[in-house]
């Protein structure tokens, strides 16, 4: 069943003051399955004061007693991952076990970042003067407004979470709308473990309502997104402006390069299960296959092969390897990507189209000859969609894997550590996994470059985005 959709502000689940909410609905057969209430203007406020409260509170429990509230919230996310992946596998339509594998990821986020907290040092810089100490210290940055969306319910929202209560930062959390439950149960989660009240807050409603009204508020201290470039751009202008520190976590259009001496059938395999995964709707996703002409016409057969064997169907039964699309806007843009390609002069190798007429269902598409010029080779894809073209020299590759504003993941296969050393040099992106998929686990960064966005969402690194370093020079008795 599909649990009834609260706000939660200052340590209660709520309904929020006012009336307006949206439908929750089922992208594999469209039917309503729940209402998600918005927070309004007073709700706001109220996690807002909430937050305050929360982080000069919580900014004092040691990181080694936040540590054991957030090993709890961990382990309460795994014993509960069957029946929130039912919830997700509902409202968001991928595969049960996609939806119970972002599940248990979540928890050992959750401990990860618990335990990098306890290790957040500062350090001792040796003074010119005698007696003098000067220590550089790690201190919270403050309460944090973090925006997360629908791709990934849980996955999403549990990175900003971890790492600012492990830095010991209060937040308020605009979850997703259309994809509210698995978010919501996360949350219950860290409440259930002990987290104080007023610490962690989780609304919904309007996105650009709430952003407006959060980021420039005095008691937010910084601001953490995940969603497309051009929203990214706009929250990071309203940041700047106000002078908040920003995490962004945007849009890619990452390249998947298949080199001559490749194991092609390892590249096909690992390069479709990730394609496909989650219908496509994944910013790491490999969106444009550059393949050296030699292998071409190999990769393209083997990779349609495969392509045409996934069974598409409800995330909840057995055998669907790809669920629906989250909501009907995607399949639209799936609908007018190919109609674009083809009227350029692609090839459809197979897929291409939607699925019967009720729910989101696209099928799993492979394009070739598709020109530079046509839609797809230039704006994030966001679904099953996989572009294939072809190369004939390195810096030809080089010159188009760089060639857009985006620079998130990018992907390679080569049997030469030559190639691959000189390939993970050339590109311009935040992340490059060569010959496997080794991305996104928790000890890892995870952020990209150029418009794809700055900060990360891993490692180290994302947690120092929730810190900030004071100095402070000590004259000793
Ligand atoms: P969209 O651009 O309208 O929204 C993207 C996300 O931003 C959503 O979660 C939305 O709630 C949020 N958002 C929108 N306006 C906002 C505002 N003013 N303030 C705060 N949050 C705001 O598009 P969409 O149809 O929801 O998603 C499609 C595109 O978004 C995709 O093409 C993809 O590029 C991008 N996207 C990226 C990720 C990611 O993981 N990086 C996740 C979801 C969507």
């Amino acid at each position: 069943m599909y649990p009834e959709i609260q706000l939660h502000i200052d340590g209660a689940w709520t309904k929020g003051s006012g009336s307006r909410s949206q439908p929750v609905l089922n992208p594999a057969t469209g039917d309503a399955i729940g209402t998600v209430p918005y927070a309004e203007k007073a709700d706001l406020d109220q996690a807002l004061a909430a937050a305050d409260k929360g982080f000069k509170a919580w900014r004092k429990v040691s990181a080694y007693d936040r540590y054991k509230t957030m090993r709890k919230a961990a382990d309460l996310i795994r014993s509960r991952a069957d029946d929130i992946a039912k919830i997700m596998v509902q409202e968001q339509g991928k595969p049960f076990m996609e939806a119970k594998g972002e599940t248990l990821l979540a928890g050992d986020i959750i401990d990860w970042f618990a335990e990098e907290g306890r290790r957040a040092y500062g350090r001792i810089v040796p003074a010119r003067a005698e007696n003098v100490y000067q220590l550089v210290i790690k201190e919270p940055v403050g309460p944090v407004a973090a925006f997360t969306p629908w791709n990934f319910p849980v996955n999403q929202a549990v990175r900003k979470i971890s790492a600012a209560l492990a830095a010991g930062c209060s937040i308020i959390i605009k979850g997703p709308e259309e994809t509210p439950g698995a978010c919501a149960e996360l949350i219950r989660a860290y409440v259930d473990a002990g987290v104080p009240a007023g610490v962690l807050n989780l609304v919904f409603g309007i996105p650009a309502e709430i952003s407006e009204y959060l980021i420039p508020h005095r008691t937010i201290r910084k601001i953490s997104f995940t969603g497309s470039t051009a929203v990214g751009k706009h929250l990071a202008m309203l940041a700047g402006k106000h002078m908040k520190r920003v995490t962004m976590e945007l849009g890619g259009h990452a390249p998947a390069i298949v080199f001559e001496d490749a194991d092609i059938d390892s590249a096909v395999k690992i390069l479709a299960a990730n394609k496909f995964r989650n219908a496509g709707q994944v910013c790491v996703a490999p969106t444009r296959f550059l393949v050296h002409e030699k292998v071409y016409g190999t990769f393209v057969d083997k990779f349609t092969a495969v392509t045409k064997a996934i069974k598409v169907g409800d995330g909840m039964e057995k055998e669907t390897r790809m669920g629906p699309l989250a909501n009907t806007r995607r399949v639209e843009a799936m609908e007018a990507f190919v109609a674009d390609a083809v009227a350029k002069g692609a090839e459809i190798k197979t897929g291409g189209k939607r699925i019967g007429n009720k729910g989101n269902f696209f099928e799993p598409t492979v394009l070739t000859e598709v020109p530079l010029s046509a839609r797809i080779m230039n704006e994030e894809p966001f679904g099953p969609l996989a572009p294939i073209a072809r190369f004939s020299d390195f810096d030809g590759l080089v010159a188009e894997a760089n060639r857009l504003d985006y620079g998130l993941a990018a992907y390679a296969y080569t049997r030469s550590t030559k190639t691959a050393a000189a390939i993970g040099a050339a590109l311009e992106s935040g992340m490059v996994s060569i010959n496997h998929h080794g991305l996104a686990l928790p000890e890892v960064p995870f952020g990209g470059i150029k418009d794809s966005g700055y900060g990360s969402e891993g490692g180290l690194e994302a947690l120092e985005n929730y810190m900030v370093t004071k100095f402070v020079s000590q004259l000793g008795s």
